[in-house]
């Protein structure tokens, strides 16, 4: 009998994206209505953009990190909660935002960094809780460089991916919910999985999954507080 087998309770694997916050009133990266539409990536979230206007990549954030403090948890974001009481649950989240924490969920992942923490733009170690909700050209981190926010940018390595890995080496169920998996190597975490692992992926729109998943087609708010029933039975 395997390790896994001999575990009391199950470890289930919540691998979430934007569409999770999107009830939260935060906007989406490819929904019609998505950041995407307004912003060209190009110009705000690459290291190149960086170099080139730190600027407007500073005033793009400080406008995330703003919309941020004034969203709230939604009902599937709580409903991931409710889910430690039956199962060992670890979330791994490509979203920036601190919605899974302020709902309260326990053991939170973030791969492509957290909007309300800054790090200095010469030492990616050097991270730090934000005291004000902007940073301004000029702030300095303690090693006396320019501040930027502690997100992973596209074109920069993605330092959580080895953690995230180990965390669903073993998953016993995984659930993906809200990501479009366009974004790599975030996408590549669903081959990480024992093939064996119980799979659902919730979303309203078709995601190209292999047919191991199992699609709960709804938005999270809908799909998520049920969730509580349909994975008693996996236990
Ligand atoms: P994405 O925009 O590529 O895909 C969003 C997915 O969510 C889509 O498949 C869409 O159908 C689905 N969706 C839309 N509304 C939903 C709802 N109410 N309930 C459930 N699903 C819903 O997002 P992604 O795959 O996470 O990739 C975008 C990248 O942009 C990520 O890497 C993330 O870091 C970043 N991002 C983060 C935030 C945030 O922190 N809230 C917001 C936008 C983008």
């Amino acid at each position: 009998m395997s390790e896994r087998k001999l575990k009391s309770r199950k470890k289930l694997v919540i691998l979430s994206g934007a569409g999770i916050s999107a009830e939260s009133g935060l906007g989406t990266f490819r929904d019609s209505d998505g950041l995407w539409e307004k912003y060209d990536i190009n110009d705000v979230a690459t290291i190149d953009a960086w170099y080139k206007n730190k600027k407007l990549v500073l005033d793009f954030y400080n406008a995330r990190r703003i919309q941020n403090i004034a969203a709230q948890p939604n009902l599937g974001h709580l409903a991931l909660v409710d889910l430690e009481d039956y199962f060992d649950v670890y979330i791994i989240t490509q979203n920036i935002d601190d919605l899974h924490e302020r709902a309260g969920s326990s053991n939170v992942t973030h791969l492509h960094g957290e909007i309300m923490k800054g790090k200095s733009e010469h030492d990616e170690g050097l991270i730090f809780d934000l005291k004000h909700p902007e940073i301004q050209l000029g702030d300095k981190a303690a090693d006396g460089h320019q501040m930027r926010p502690h997100v992973v940018w596209f074109g920069e390595a993605v330092p959580m991916m080895n953690k995230a890995e180990e965390i669903m080496v073993d998953a016993d169920i995984v659930l993906v919910v809200g990501t479009s998996l366009n974004v790599y190597p975030a996408a590549n975490l669903i081959y990480s999985c024992p093939t064996d692992a119980v799979k659902y992926i919730v979303d309203p729109n078709d995601i190209p999954v292999n047919s191991e998943f199992t699609h709960l087609k709804g938005t999270a708010t809908s799909i998520l507080p049920k969730l509580k029933t349909i994975l008693r039975f996996q236990e």
